[in-house]
């Protein structure tokens, strides 16, 4: 990490372009995002788009997340570096990577084998030493190592899972795409002593969270 390759350049381009005009101002974000090399997270012969402003087809009949979502994603969990995230849905591992350069600790849980399998490689050639890779159903969230103090959905829900609520921290916030199986809205859900309260943000598509606190298939 930190090397110069040959994408230096399209990241640059694509925080400066996709990320800045659009609002996303958390210098953490941007630093970290020109430093990730996306097109090691995208299969080899989409490398050449991994810095365009799309998804990408990773497998599997899943996607790599749009640049500017994983931003505004990240930039709304308000990460401290300190802070213990859960992430449902580690997909290609490229958010892990934002995430685990930003914070202590990153559970992330992957319904999908394979996906989990390639991203743990990477992520640990990248010299990541910070993320612990569970294969399951991730709508159940990961009591083994609750409170959580930030927790990130990247597959749409029909609403947010009831376990996943129960282990956020209090102060803690989640940020997942909520809404039917073709459309949602971004949602920012804050965990007080009171209770909960919710912040709609920007429309999205998502994949569907598969599980039992998602959708069936
Ligand atoms: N953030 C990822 C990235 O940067 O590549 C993209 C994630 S992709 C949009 C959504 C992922 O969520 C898929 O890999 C999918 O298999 C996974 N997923 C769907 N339902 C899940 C569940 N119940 N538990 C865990 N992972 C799930």
């Amino acid at each position: 990490m930190g090397t110069i390759d040959d994408y230096k350049y399209q990241r640059d381009v694509m925080v400066d372009t996709q990320l800045i005009p659009r609002g996303i101002s958390d210098k953490r974000v941007l630093d970290t995002m020109r430093t990730i090399p996306r097109h090691l997270f995208v299969p080899k012969d989409y490398a050449h788009s991994a810095y365009n402003d799309m998804a990408l087809p990773i497998g599997e009949g899943q996607t790599i997340s749009q640049p500017y979502m994983v931003a505004v994603m990240t930039e709304k969990l308000a990460l401290t570096p300190e802070c213990k995230v859960l992430e449902i849905g580690t997909g290609s591992g490229y958010q892990t990577a934002v995430l685990a350069s930003l914070v202590k600790e990153v559970y992330t849980i992957e319904r999908i084998e394979s996906l989990s399998k390639k991203a743990e490689q990477i992520l640990k050639s990248l010299g990541f030493k910070n993320i612990h890779f569970i294969v399951g159903d991730g709508s159940l969230g990961y009591p083994d190592a609750k409170p959580y103090d930030r927790v990130i959905i990247t597959a749409g829900a029909p609403a947010i899972p009831q376990p996943i609520k129960e282990q956020l921290a209090e102060g803690g916030i989640i940020v997942a795409p909520v809404g039917d199986r073709y459309s949602q809205t971004l949602v920012v859900v804050r965990k007080t002593k009171e209770g909960f309260s919710t912040e709609y943000s920007t429309g999205c598509v998502f994949v569907p969270l598969v599980g039992r606190h998602g959708w069936v298939s």
